[in-house]
């Protein structure tokens, strides 16, 4: 047998009706609030990534599914979303500003394990164009709008990380505090002193806790600006009752974020999603100058903790007899009524079994022409009517 690829996932049974039910809540929340759904391609010339997440970035440095097709293009399966939207806005939309949601798979070569895959899911939105203060509150209040929709519970952390030179700075005084401390690092975090000193910051490796706990923090090092903005959002979102913890150390592993940066944590640390301002991101990619919020959700990591009961099917028709059983589907078909059925005719008592099996409420026997309601246990003559009232 092939074995399947490694950090790839088969989506099915109860993991499928959490998948469907979680995209029906995204675009339920999202798209009812005025994102349009976009769809962009899986494959992008390497350079996109490179360019605007940045070639020192895990991701990039590391975890891309690059390769040389046929044409000798060097192209990537795509690790992220924003970047293609920011490119197809420049594209086609440039003048306007405009609220996009996107749901599907993103490929990134990490160690897989239980929340990390190397092929998922997310759903997220951006808002591209010309942006204020109210454009980061929506996204942060759609999002919670989502997870509430979700019966979850989790916990919105925020940060700004200031401009992207106030960054450059920080990043400095950072590597000259770790590369004093080099030897108390985990080698992992060793690795990442010289490229991606920013990135030590999130590991979760205990040895670097106490180094990272005595480190400067980027607030020491926001300019004006960025201060009063981040400082107004957190009035707007103590007046609209909106819970949330500081953390300074919120700074996420992309190079085109500047100022705002949040996650959505649940109770177990589990990062659930995250996202933030990217005003500089159409610039780095030289494609314009306008700006950007956005939010990704991880959306296995929802399905790993909610519950969801399998959706049992009302009616269920059974029957040996392939013309009778034809007829009651075109009849139900006709008026609109949802049905489950065999894949095959097996014999009419394993039919009735697995139509028992999925919870059926009906059961409509074509070679007996009868309903039996499951629930009261009584059966009556078949009558189309008694499946369109109930
Ligand atoms: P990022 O694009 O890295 O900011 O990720 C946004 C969200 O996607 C994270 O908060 C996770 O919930 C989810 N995510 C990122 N990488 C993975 C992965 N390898 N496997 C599963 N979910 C992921």
């Amino acid at each position: 047998m092939i074995e399947q690829v490694k950090g790839t996932q088969n989506i099915y049974q109860n993991d499928s009706e959490k998948y469907l039910h979680v995209r029906k809540c995204f675009f339920d929340v999202f798209n009812k609030s005025g994102y349009s759904y976009i769809q962009t391609p899986h494959l992008e010339h390497s350079e996109l990534f490179e360019k605007s997440i940045g070639e020192n970035s895990e991701i990039v440095s590391k975890q891309m599914y690059q390769f040389n097709d046929k044409g000798g293009r060097t192209l990537v399966l795509r690790p992220e979303g924003t970047s293609s939207i920011v490119r197809y806005h420049a594209q086609n939309q440039k003048e306007l500003t405009n609220q996009y949601s996107y749901f599907g798979q993103m490929f990134r070569y990490e160690n897989p394990q239980k929340n990390r895959y190397r092929e998922f899911t997310q759903g997220g939105v951006e808002i591209i164009g010309n942006l204020d203060a109210f454009s980061d509150f929506q996204v942060i209040n759609d999002s919670i709008r989502f997870l509430n929709s979700l019966n979850l519970t989790f916990t919105l952390e925020i940060n700004t990380i200031g401009s992207i030179d106030d960054r450059e700075l920080y990043s400095k005084e950072l590597y000259t505090y770790f590369k004093t401390h080099e030897n108390d690092l985990s080698d992992e975090s060793r690795e990442k002193l010289d490229l991606n000193t920013l990135r030590i910051l999130d590991s979760n490796n205990s040895l670097d806790s106490n180094v990272i706990k005595h480190a400067p923090v980027i607030s020491n090092f926001i300019n004006d600006i960025s201060s009063q903005k981040y400082e107004s959002l957190k009035s707007l979102l103590n007046n609209s009752n909106i819970k949330f913890k500081e953390n300074t150390r919120l700074v996420r592993g992309l190079d085109y974020y500047n100022d705002l940066t949040f996650e959505f944590i649940n109770n177990d640390g589990v990062v659930l999603g995250g996202g933030g301002r990217y005003d500089r991101l159409a610039e780095i990619l030289n494609i314009g100058t306008f700006n950007g919020v956005g939010v990704a959700f991880g959306i296995e990591r929802i399905m790993n903790i909610i519950d969801i009961k399998n959706k049992s099917p009302k009616v269920y028709i059974i029957g040996t007899d392939i013309d009778k059983i034809a007829q009651l589907c075109i009849l139900l078909d006709k008026n609109d009524i949802d049905y489950s059925k065999p894949p095959r005719l097996s014999k009419i008592n394993s039919q009735f079994k697995s139509a028992k099996n999925l919870g059926a409420k009906y059961v409509v026997n074509a070679d007996e022409d009868t309903i039996k309601d499951l629930e009261n246990n009584t059966s009556v003559e078949f009558n189309v009517e008694v499946l369109i009232e109930n």
